[in-house]
Order: C-alpha cells, then structure tokens, then sequence
C-alpha cells in the first residue's frame, strides 16, 4: 500500500469534481504554493509538487480513471512517477502559470512578422571609398521547403497541448519563473500531428544564408544598411523580419578620415618645400595626384583638392575634399659639400636679414656642425 496522500484531498476536492473544479482547485494551490512566493519554504515546496502531481493525475482522464480503480497502485504499474522537479512542473502546466503572471494568451497566434536580425560587415579603407558589393553568409531561419513551412506532411496543424496554444511555457529561474519558448510546439502554440520529416515538424530550418549588399561608397564605421525581408522568415506565413547590415570600417595606415574629408599626410623634402612645385601623391585608390607645394611650404600645411574626398553615401551632400598635410622632411647623414652649401646658404640669410646664426647661437652651433 502507498502512503501517498489521496489526490482529491490534496485539492480539497470530493470525487465527482469536474475538470474545470479540478483546474480551478490546482490553481489556487498552486497560486498559494509558487515557489517565488515562498522562497525556501520545504513545506510549501512540498504542497505545490504534490499539487501539481495530484493535478497530472486528475486532469487526464485515462490516468484518472486508473486512479479511481486502483489507486496509487494503478498509476504505478503505468510508469507514472510524478514530478522530479520545478522545471517538470513549469513546463508541463505552462499555460496556467502563463495564466496566473499575466502571460500574452493570444498574442502568439496568427502570423508574425520574422525576428530582425544584425550583423557588422568589415570593409577596407578603400572599400568604404570606392563603395563595394560583398557577399557574406549569415545562419538563418527560414521556412522549410519540403512543407512550406506548415511543419507537417499534409500540412494540417493542431494546438499544442503542451503550451495550450501560447507558444510558450514557464520554467523556473533564480527567483522567479520564466517564458521559455514551448519545446513542442517551437513557440508557434500549435505543432503538426505528422511532422515533416525535412524539418521535424517546426516548419523552419536553420541554414547558412548568403546574402549580397551593395555598400555605397562614402560609408563610415556605424553606417547601416538595412536589408528588407533579409531577417528569419516569419512562423505561419508571416512577413519576414529585416536584416540590419553594420559597416565596421577597417584602418589604413597613410590614409585616414575627418568628417568627409580624405586625409594624406604626405612628406616633402626641405628644397621642395622651400622652392615648392608639382609633386606626384598616392591616392587611395592606388592612383596618383598631382598637388602643387606652394613656394615656402611651412610643415604641417595643408592643401586642399575639393571634392576628391568621400561622397555622400546618401547622396545628399557635396563629396568631401582630399586633403594633403605636408610635413618637411630635414635632410640627415649631409656630406661635407652639403654642409658647405647650407652654411654658404646661411651666410646669405645672413647677409639679408643682417644676423649671422652664428653670433646668434654663438661657437657651440659652428662645432656640433663641423665636429660631428
Ligand atoms: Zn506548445
Ligand atoms: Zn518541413
């Protein structure tokens, strides 16, 4: 003999309740009973468990006839062992859980569009000039194609009995219980009696997805792209969600970017910068540019070539300007004749301004010139 409590007084019940008492009963044991509301109280651990197996029982009809004719005994005989734990319980009565905390009953019905989804697309530094078509792969949810997403062989659909058609159940998590998305029904809140057998009945295959994007030139890091029906394709014929494509522009390392403007710092030598004249530059594109060094280049001027920088990716405003800073380069390793040269250069500085470098700075700058 068991000496289990009977179930119909576990739920204060008498014999003849019907299924809706019988509901109704463990629903407000197990209201009374959660486990949030009663944070490590074994007693009232106990009572929910209990509960919520004299519930399993009583709420399906052929375990409850079984119960009726041969008590404990009879449910045992079937295999029927209760509940190991919370999670057992949360998912197998999610539906009146969903009840209780005010879950979306019906929300989840009818089509719905697809999840979004995101991704970062590197691009080069060029890339992000010239603009560039990419293709990269993606995993994604989509329809089955063998069912045409319906999940079933013949395409018939029934409410899932594990969720009671909310798509969802509750399991617990530290202190309180959370929506989990069904595991029978794949959060649709109704499941395929013959299930397909490309896609086990969820209707949906998860697949490495190729997806070709145009990225317009002029695009900067954070730039989005967004790709209209490019998301996880929606359940029960809904609309596909959008695929949301972010630029990450990689760094170049003689080129760089401020606002639209194309930068190059590029360096001179001294007599170029002191004569100045058309000198050649690297653009980004591997090219090259020319630029006039104005006579007497001071370091760090910039000249500006307008319009040659980045466009508009939007195409709203005026391109950018390429932009060269100059930096001049001092010669090292002079041979004497050089040396001689600039002295002699200076001697004639002198001559116009009237101030010798040498009386200015003195004897110390004559000998760090010969004596080094
Ligand atoms: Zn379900
Ligand atoms: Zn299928």
């Amino acid at each position: 003999m068991s000496s289990k409590a009977d179930y119909y007084s576990i739920l204060g019940l008498t014999k003849d309740a019907d299924h809706e008492a019988i509901k109704k009963a463990y629903r407000s044991m197990a209201l009374k009973y959660h486990p949030d509301r009663n944070q490590g109280d074994a007693h009232a651990e106990e009572r929910f468990k209990e509960a919520a197996e004299a519930y399993e029982v009583l709420s399906d009809p052929e375990k409850r006839g079984l119960y009726d004719q041969y008590g404990h005994e009879g449910l045992r005989r079937t295999g029927f062992q209760g509940f190991q734990g919370f999670s057992d319980i949360f998912s197998s009565f999610g539906d009146i859980f969903s009840d209780f905390f005010g879950g979306s009953a019906g929300s989840r019905r009818g089509p719905k569009k697809g999840r979004d989804l995101g991704v970062e697309l590197n691009v080069s530094f060029v890339e992000s000039f010239s603009g560039v078509e990419k293709e990269f792969t993606i995993p994604r949810e989509d329809n089955c194609e063998t069912c045409s997403g319906t999940g079933s062989r013949s395409g018939r659909r029934q409410p899932c009995p594990q969720c009671g058609g909310q798509g969802q159940v509750f399991q617990r998590g530290g202190f309180f219980s959370m929506a989990t998305t069904c595991p029978n029904c794949h959060g649709q809140g109704d499941y395929a009696p013959d299930p397909c057998p490309e896609c086990g009945g969820s209707g949906r295959v998860r697949r490495q997805k190729t997806i070709s994007v145009k990225v317009p030139a002029g695009v900067n890091t954070g730039f989005r792209l967004l790709l209209r029906g490019q998301g996880e394709a929606g359940p029960k014929g809904g609309q596909n969600g959008d695929l949301y494509v972010e630029v990450v522009v990689r760094h170049h390392d003689s080129f760089s970017r401020e606002r639209n403007h194309l930068i190059l710092e590029h360096k001179i030598d001294m007599v170029t910068a002191a004569l100045g004249g058309e000198i050649e530059v690297p653009t980004v594109t591997g090219g090259v540019q020319a630029v006039k060094v104005p006579v007497g280049c001071q370091n760090g001027k910039l000249v500006r070539l307008p319009g040659l920088g980045f466009k508009d990716p939007s195409g709203y405003r005026q391109p950018g300007d390429f932009i060269v800073a100059f930096t001049v380069a001092i010669p090292k390793d002079l041979t004497e004749r050089q040396k001689e040269l600039l002295l002699e250069f200076a001697a004639i500085e002198e001559g116009k301004k009237g101030v010798s470098p040498f009386r200015k700075w003195g004897k110390k700058i004559k000998d760090a010139v010969f004596n080094s």
